[in-house]
């Protein structure tokens, strides 16, 4: 029962007193959820909080490959400490506790989802490095994004043809270069058409979502929305 209905919570060990809870109320009140205003493009946050949503900077003056990308949280703690226990120590303990933080972000997105127009797709890891991992993030948190997916999740048909390094020990220009044309798909006609909901655990500069985003459009997607757990500002 422990397992199932955790007495504690995953990030302070204070007693829970409501079932199927994971994380205190306390712990739960740190997460700073993304609010409009917000850029209506990248997601960007706007410091100032008046007014409605609208292009940032970056995007008036090039905007990104992808349509439009949104995430649930800042990349601040807890929740960047359960997604690198969960990416680098492939901790799925973390995923109830996840699941409960996106949780409001789900009910949105369930409403925008269309089963026929739409497929999801995991942001691909390197196949030794998904066996070396244990598991793929991205695919693990597109299961909590779209729990009803069931066959528009295209598990594997956009592939990482090229082992490249962490893109944390890089900077922008390198990271770019390093991404290059590391992502193809591999059946185009399940892509062909479709709007693509593109699922990552982190945006940081956008390069990865961007090199995937390339790949989806040239075989044939017609849009793709960008959808990440954490955002890292600035
Ligand atoms: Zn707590
Ligand atoms: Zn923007």
């Amino acid at each position: 029962m422990e397992l199932i209905y955790p007495s504690r919570c995953y990030c302070c060990q204070i007693g829970l007193t409501r079932r199927g809870q994971v994380i205190c109320a306390d712990c739960l009140s740190k997460v700073h959820y993304l609010q409009s205003p917000l850029c209506s493009c990248c997601g960007r946050e706007f410091p100032d909080s008046s007014g409605g949503d609208h292009l940032c900077g970056f995007c008036l003056r090039q905007l990104p490959v992808y349509d439009r990308a949104r995430s649930v949280v800042r990349y601040e703690d807890p929740v960047s400490h359960l997604l690198h226990r969960l990416k680098y120590a492939a901790d799925t303990s973390t995923l109830p506790v996840l699941t409960q933080v996106i949780e409001p972000f789900v009910h949105d997105l369930a409403q925008e989802f269309q089963s026929a127009n739409d497929r999801i797709v995991p942001v691909p890891l390197f196949p030794a490095r998904v066996k070396k991992r244990g598991l793929n993030q991205s695919l693990l948190l597109a299961r909590i994004f779209f729990p009803k997916a069931g066959d528009a999740l295209l598990v594997d048909s956009m592939i990482r043809t090229r082992d490249t390094p962490p893109q944390t020990t890089l900077d922008g220009d390198a990271r770019r270069k390093n991404l290059r044309a590391a992502f193809a798909v591999r059946n185009p006609d399940a892509i062909q058409g479709r709007r693509i909901f593109l699922v990552d655990d982190v945006l940081t500069t956008g390069t990865t979502v961007t090199e995937c985003g390339r790949a989806l459009l040239s075989a044939g997607a017609v849009e793709v929305y960008v959808l990440t757990v954490a955002r890292v500002t600035g």
